[in-house]
């Protein structure tokens, strides 16, 4: 979900040491779980419904940033997936290997094999992996902005004609985020393919009814209690991610509150 080292020349850095992309602002513990429970409107969004929307032949293909995006965004929808006979490819844009600056327990090289290990683990516990065919495109980490030229030159050599595309929310936050969102978006656009922008960072950055989100356009993905119980075993998996580092004394990069935050019963996808 973050890198925390950017160095792209889109991106500032907070003294939190977290990214900053325009107004979209990631720090402190973010807008809580209780206004977007709270807010009427979330709930009175217009449903997705997995069976009419994506028929079980066409292939869906989904673009995680950084590996867990696939899980934090899209545990359910990758459940409801595979349940719809959909076959499944899991793009992992980088390996996330800036998550930890000045590990001596996360270095760059171990999370290289690390965190695409932990998404195996998470697909194996949501009782998709059978379905789910893994890519790692291998850009660096929080640095794809810079790259969106190669980015979509991998695309072209992936992507088939009747595919869906599952990406973050242009306009996440996170400016990996939003360099796959935008990347993905255009390419579909161009290729004329449906395509899902999902909110991962936005629940923390944005407000309910935030103007920066195009909610007239945003559909909503009702997850059952066990779904939700799959994907939250499925983040349990994500270790580098939610322990604290011993060798920096830093925090873990996903805080309670952002997987509480996560872990809803709802996804919101938007589809244009
Ligand atoms: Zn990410």
């Amino acid at each position: 979900m973050a890198a925390l080292n950017s160095a792209n020349s889109e991106a500032d850095t907070s003294a939190h040491n977290h990214p900053i992309v325009g107004d979209r602002v990631i720090e402190g513990d973010g807008t809580s779980l209780d206004a977007w429970q709270n807010w009427q409107d979330l709930h009175n969004l217009s449903r997705l419904n997995i069976a009419e929307s994506m028929l079980p032949h066409q292939r869906v293909c989904v673009f995680a940033p950084h590996p867990d995006d696939e899980i934090l965004g899209c545990g359910g929808l990758l459940q409801q997936l595979a349940a719809n006979g959909n076959p499944m490819v899991l793009v992992h844009v980088t390996n996330g290997t800036q998550s930890h600056p000045n590990s001596q327990i996360y270095p760059p090289e171990q999370l290289d094999s690390i965190r695409p290990q932990e998404s195996q683990s998470a697909l194996q516990v949501l009782g998709v992996a059978q379905q789910v065919t893994t890519i790692a495109l291998e850009l660096s980490d929080g640095n794809v902005f810079a790259q969106r030229s190669q980015f979509n030159e991998k695309l072209a050599a992936i992507i088939q004609p009747d595919d869906i595309l599952v990406t973050p929310f242009r306009h996440d936050g996170h400016p990996d985020h939003e360099a796959t969102g935008q990347v993905v978006a255009a390419f579909a656009k161009q290729y004329q393919l449906p395509c899902y922008q999902v909110l991962i960072w936005a629940w923390h950055w944005a407000k309910p009814a935030d103007s920066r989100i195009p909610w007239h356009n945003a559909t909503r993905l009702d997850l059952t209690a066990e779904q939700v119980q799959r994907k939250t075993q499925a983040i349990a998996c994500f270790k580098s991610q939610i322990t604290v580092d011993e060798s920096t004394g830093n925090p873990p990069v996903l805080s309670a509150q952002t997987i509480a935050r996560i872990s809803q019963p709802w996804e919101v996808y938007l589809y244009e």
